[in-house]
């Protein structure tokens, strides 16, 4: 009796449904649709699939599979099963409910309603708690330096559990970011201080603002996370979406509305204002030196008092990590990724993944999403016919941006690098994405905790003299990337806006990266037959994949194992990779905070 009982509570999670691209109603609808019953119906081993009641399902993810070995692309989805509803509608269907076993990943039995993950509500609940039992505290003074995923929601987090917060923020709000990424794409002019890294949102508004992660779709925090961009006006489909992504159109007005929200709560907010030196008294950081970044000449700087210091600057922040070493904290070399970033005709891209469906993309409005890749292979020695075991390489594409463009991620104008960008719609007719190869202290030529940095810069500087300067980048076709040669003549077109130009990129790397990229790109082609094209070009140069370098940090009160006070957090601290695991950081870190400024008690 107990287990019957059990099977009507809670709900049930059914997943791995796949529905043909020909039954489905498209990729934006998320209604439950004949093609989808009939999936159920299948796993209920209900004989009439159109009995079904619809509302009795509610669709939790839905993503599209193209893999080469299906005759035709499936949606595949996961559903929710209110037990309840349906007994309401169809009485009958018990039979077949109680007949239901659990089958790990496909067919799960949840007794209770899953959490909420509404961030914002989960804080006020323990702001009750804390203002029952301390109502009249000082509030502790914070400052929260970037506003990136990570800062802001670091400073979301302690501003709704009581801290005053200051949020320090090097680049301009994102109107004005908005003009200067302008003046930078029409008129080369390159503002150190507010461009594709710096600025209001971070290193990932103006993005193709993809929210994969790779910590956990399904967890509380990531849920929370996604809650809280809906909340500030992400559309609510990146909750169901397997691969949500915004554009960075969606990206602006969101960052508007978590701004205001912030200002509501009584964040102070300094724009244009960047953090130079930390203050430091009987090794605790006491506050922060800051400057006005619009002056171009050294302005004078300005001493601010706080209880605690979030850095939150990102991997860009190459004077703050020299400044953090004059205090001996903590830092060490971390492993990451270096490359080219190659780009396709999307045209090529929807026709290899989809064959004969590619006409059913249209330009991000058709049935099926704009297609995109992932491609990771490990290139050993075998592979390289070379018995040294330096050879041994992990190669991936990172970032694709499918009907998106290549754009200037350099912070500094005899530096080059380029990272991919996209609207909501993705409807732009090139696909690029990095290819990437692993690199960690050996392959540096300097030692020390910014040696990878070191190593990003030389390549940066490689790459801006290949081009010729002007933000022009050095290209070369992936043809001739493999046949180590380079042709002048007919070079495809580039969605780069500011120009490219031939170059021998299969010189820019030391060899060996050089070799496993060229191996690694052929191992792709087998997977995406066409990848090697004539029309596909690669761009240099990709090096702010992640951070290269951590900063050690207490695992539970995030606090830097060598100066109290100081809270490194994000991509940049090394413990994040992409927006999502950024914000989650953030998030975690605010909480941890709090705890050690008595603003919040108990664990999350
Ligand atoms: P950041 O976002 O880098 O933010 C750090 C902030 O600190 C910056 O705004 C900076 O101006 C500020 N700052 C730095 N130093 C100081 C200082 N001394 N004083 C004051 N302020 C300072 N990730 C994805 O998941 N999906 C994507 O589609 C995606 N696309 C990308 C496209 C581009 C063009 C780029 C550049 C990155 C992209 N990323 C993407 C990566 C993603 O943006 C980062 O992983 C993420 O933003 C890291 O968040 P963060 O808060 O740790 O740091």
């Amino acid at each position: 009796l107990d287990d019957v009982k059990n099977k009507e509570e809670g709900f049930w999670r059914l997943s791995k449904l796949n529905v043909p691209v020909h039954k489905d109603p498209g990729k934006d609808d998320l209604s439950v649709s004949l093609g989808l019953l009939e999936a159920i119906a299948k796993v209920l081993e209900f004989p009439v699939a159109s009995m079904l009641p619809p509302e009795g399902f509610t669709v939790v993810r839905k993503s599209i599979d193209a893999r080469k070995l299906l005759k035709e692309p499936n949606f595949v989805y996961t559903v929710h099963m209110d037990v309840k509803k349906l007994l309401d509608l169809l009485p009958r269907i018990w039979d077949f409910i109680s007949r239901l076993e659990p089958k790990l990943g496909l067919v799960e039995h949840f007794p209770e309603e899953q959490v909420s993950g509404d961030l914002i509500k989960i804080i006020h609940d323990c702001q009750e708690i804390k203002e029952v039992s301390q109502p009249s505290k000082k509030k502790p003074k914070v400052a929260v330096v970037g506003s990136g995923p990570s800062g802001l929601f670091a400073s979301l987090v302690l501003a709704e559990l009581g801290a005053d917060v200051t949020l320090i923020e090097r680049g301009e709000a994102v109107e004005q970011r908005g003009r200067d990424i302008g003046a930078l794409v029409v008129r080369r002019l390159l503002q150190g201080e507010s461009n594709f890294c710096f600025g209001e949102g971070g290193a990932g508004t103006w993005s193709d603002g993809k929210l994969v992660t790779r910590i956990g779709r399904n967890s509380d925090s990531v849920l929370a996370v996604m809650k809280t961009l809906v909340h500030f006006g992400a559309p609510p489909n990146i909750l169901v979406n397997g691969k949500p992504h915004l554009g960075t159109d969606r990206l602006i007005p969101l960052l508007r509305n978590f701004r205001q929200h912030l200002q509501g709560l009584g964040v102070t907010i300094k724009f244009g204002t960047r953090v130079d030196d930390l203050l430091v008294e009987n090794s605790q950081v006491i506050g922060v030196k800051v400057s006005d970044s619009r002056q171009k000449l050294h302005a004078d700087s300005l001493k601010l008092g706080f209880d605690a210091v979030v850095l939150a600057v990102g991997h860009s922040a190459r004077d703050t990590y020299e400044m953090l070493l004059s205090y001996n904290v903590d830092l060490a070399p971390k492993d990451f990724a270096v490359g080219l970033r190659i780009e396709h005709p999307q045209e090529l891209i929807n026709s290899i993944q989809y064959s004969a469906l590619a006409n059913e993309v249209q330009k991000g409005r058709g049935k099926v999403p704009v297609a995109d890749y992932k491609v990771v292979k490990y290139v050993d020695e075998d592979d390289s016919g070379s018995s040294s075991r330096e050879w041994s390489r992990s190669c991936y594409s990172f970032c694709m941006c499918p009907g998106g463009q290549v754009v200037l991620t350099s912070t500094n104008p005899s530096e080059l690098c380029i990272n991919g960008m996209s609207f909501s719609r993705r409807a732009s007719k090139w696909a690029n994405a990095a290819l990437v190869v692993t690199v960690s202290s050996k392959d540096f030529n300097s030692h020390g905790p910014l040696a990878g940095v070191e190593f990003q810069r030389e390549l940066e500087r490689r790459a801006a003299t290949m081009g010729g300067g002007n933000f022009v980048l050095p290209v070369q076709t992936v043809t001739d990337f493999l046949e180590n040669k380079l042709t002048v003549t007919s070079v495809p077109p580039s969605s780069y806006r500011l120009g490219v130009k031939a170059a021998a990129l299969h010189e820019l790397f030391p060899a060996q990266l050089t070799k496993a990229l060229q191996r690694s790109i052929s191992k792709f082609d087998r997977e995406l037959p066409g990848f090697i094209s004539s029309e596909a070009l690669l761009h240099g140069v990709e090096t702010r994949t992640s951070s290269p370098v951590q900063i050690s940090r207490d695992g539970n009160t995030y606090e830097s194992t060598s100066l109290k006070g100081l809270y490194p957090i994000g991509e940049g601290a090394g413990y994040a990779g992409g927006i999502v695991s950024a914000a989650v950081d953030g998030l975690f870190a605010g909480f941890a905070v709090a705890k050690k400024l008595d603003l919040f008690e108990g664990s999350i």
